[in-house]
């Protein structure tokens, strides 16, 4: 089967999480589905093969696809975290989200100059989220070798806030 009918089939929509208007789409099951998990991760990783060097995460759901790229593909993870979490020197991003506001943090010193990073994450909505992270990179010094994410909404207007940035999207909707 195709990934993106494997991604549409295990994703639940839940409306009105986390509040009321939004409509959620929780990609857990996918996370949980052993067949899935891992044409999701080859699947991204395939369309960046030979272009990055590390595989970043962004807290939570980013750690599990980064973990599972990187060890794919034998590259380190690095750790985009949410503020507070990082127990060194940090850089920080700030920016809004679909519901609220919130802050990236990435160590100073995680990255060596010039290290081509694939970013992962679950979802793609506003693209505040990923902006923010490859701005963090890009402060350390790293190149962003691409954006890839398990599904991306539409709706929003998440490309037009990443412009330039390749970016993979296994499901639209
Ligand atoms: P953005 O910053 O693009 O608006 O939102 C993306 C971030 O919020 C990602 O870290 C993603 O995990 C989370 N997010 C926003 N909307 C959803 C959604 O409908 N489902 C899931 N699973 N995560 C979402």
């Amino acid at each position: 089967p195709h990934v993106s009918a494997v991604v549409e089939r295990l994703c639940a929509t839940v409306p009105d999480y986390p509040e009321p208007g939004i409509v959620f789409k929780d990609l857990t099951p996918v996370f949980a589905d052993g067949p899935a998990l891992k044409l999701v991760v080859d699947s991204i990783v395939a369309k960046f093969a030979g272009k990055f060097d590390a595989v970043a995460g962004v807290e939570a759901r980013g750690f599990l696809l980064a973990a599972a790229a990187a060890y794919a593909t034998g590259t380190g993870v690095i750790t985009i975290r949410k503020a507070g979490k990082l127990p060194r020197d940090v850089y920080a991003e700030s920016y809004a989200l679909e519901y609220g506001e919130a802050t990236l943090e990435l160590h100073q010193e995680d990255v060596p100059a010039g290290t081509r990073v694939l970013i992962l994450d679950d979802v793609l909505a506003t693209g505040g989220t990923l902006g923010a992270a490859a701005t963090l990179l890009e402060r350390t010094g790293a190149v962003v070798a691409g954006i890839g994410v398990v599904l991306e909404i539409d709706a929003l207007p998440g490309r037009e806030n990443l412009p330039g940035r390749e970016i993979v999207s296994l499901l639209h909707v």
